[in-house]
């Protein structure tokens, strides 16, 4: 009995040893695998992005962080993506000269604030009376769209993809109802881009101020309407508590988003970081449209409870159709003018034609029979 004590408490020690230097065997690996390690993150590609937006910038700033954090953690941390904010590089409509120079890897803005530098940018964004964000992600990514903005944006030395989607925007923030054509006469708007130009064929007075500045605009009466984006990103302004009247949108129906990249460095990026980097900003991209409508709906609960004086307001038939002719001539003064931009046009109407169809008696057809 003594014996087999002596015995089981040899084979315990032996086993305590065994795992003692097992332990040992495993730190000595771990030492060895250290200097490797510390190897691949001085290699680290670091690249530099710069954004249209101010840091902290919600829903638009945070989707640049998640497709950011999602390289690195895919790569293993081979390429890290930092970014620099508006405050910081001072550019916010510098974006694409940046990236072009290679100044930054990367940008990250929205392709309609290029339309003075090139008029083909702005179908890259959303279009007056044009697609709704399923459409246009589907014409995007299958019906020629990625192809035909890789053909514009090779001008300017970049590669560009979507950048996230607001969903459709609201028409804006209105201190009279606008009944007839008569009382867009003088109407002093904030709304930039195409819809800026088709107002101010309809004699609106058409200005674009700094978002920082919008509130006081309005509410001293320096600006009588103005539109942002939607409840998603209006509420924190406050409009609500100065304009009782919120339009229904028709301008900007599916604004997108639009990361870029300088050509030359994505050339030269090895093939699973480029795997990883389209991947990573299409899913934040997608990401950013989920998170809009989320946005919207929960603010908008807190707007309509929160400010029951406000009225959800559509312009009048009369002022649609006006808007609708206008913008079919615009469409067709530039397309006379510029090879490129009848061939994008072309292709969004026709596709446009064609998802629409399907549009009507799929979630239109259930919505108007479903709204409770
Ligand atoms: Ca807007």
């Amino acid at each position: 009995m003594k014996q087999l004590k002596h015995v089981m408490r040899l084979i315990t020690g032996l086993v305590v040893l065994g795992s003692l230097l097992a332990l040992a065997a495993c730190a000595e690996k771990q030492q060895a695998a250290a200097p490797a390690e510390a190897k691949v993150e001085k290699e680290a590609i670091v690249w530099k992005l710069a954004q249209t937006w101010g840091t902290g910038f919600p829903i638009f700033g945070d989707a640049v962080i998640k497709m950011a954090d999602m390289v690195k953690e895919m790569s293993g941390g081979e390429l890290e993506i930092r970014i620099d904010s508006a405050n910081k590089h001072k550019a916010a409509f510098g974006i694409l000269d940046m990236v072009n120079a290679g100044q930054y890897e990367m940008g990250h803005s929205a392709s309609y604030y290029w339309k003075g530098k090139d008029p083909n940018t702005m179908f890259f964004s959303t279009m007056p009376f044009g697609m709704i964000a399923p459409e246009q992600y589907a014409w995007f990514y299958y019906g020629g769209g990625m192809e035909l903005m890789k053909k514009v944006y090779d001008q300017h030395g970049v590669y560009s993809f979507p950048g996230g989607n607001t969903g459709n925007q609201m028409g804006g923030w209105f201190r009279k109802e606008i009944n007839t054509l008569d009382d867009l006469n003088g109407l002093k708007m904030r709304i930039p881009g195409f819809a800026g130009e088709i107002l101010s064929k309809l004699d609106v007075v058409v200005t674009n101020i700094a978002p920082g500045e919008l509130y006081t605009a309005l509410d001293r009466g320096t600006i009588d309407a103005l539109e942002w984006v939607g409840p998603s990103l209006d509420l924190n302004m406050g409009f609500q508590k100065i304009a009782p009247y919120y339009y229904t949108g028709w301008h900007e129906p599916a604004t997108e988003l639009q990361f870029m990249v300088n050509q030359a460095a994505f050339d030269a990026l090895p093939e699973h970081l480029q795997k990883i980097l389209v991947i990573a900003m299409q899913y934040a991209a997608y990401d950013m449209y989920a998170r809009s409508y989320h946005d919207s709906a929960v603010n908008w609960a807190s707007i309509e409870e929160e400010y029951p004086d406000v009225k959800i307001r559509t312009l009048p038939p009369e002022i649609i159709a006006e808007m609708k002719r206008v913008n079919l001539e615009l469409l067709a003064e530039s397309a006379a003018n510029d090879p490129v931009f009848k061939e994008i046009l072309e292709s969004q109407t026709a596709y446009m034609k064609m998802a629409r169809k399907w549009t009507e008696i799929s979630d239109y057809a259930y919505l108007k029979d479903n709204l409770e």
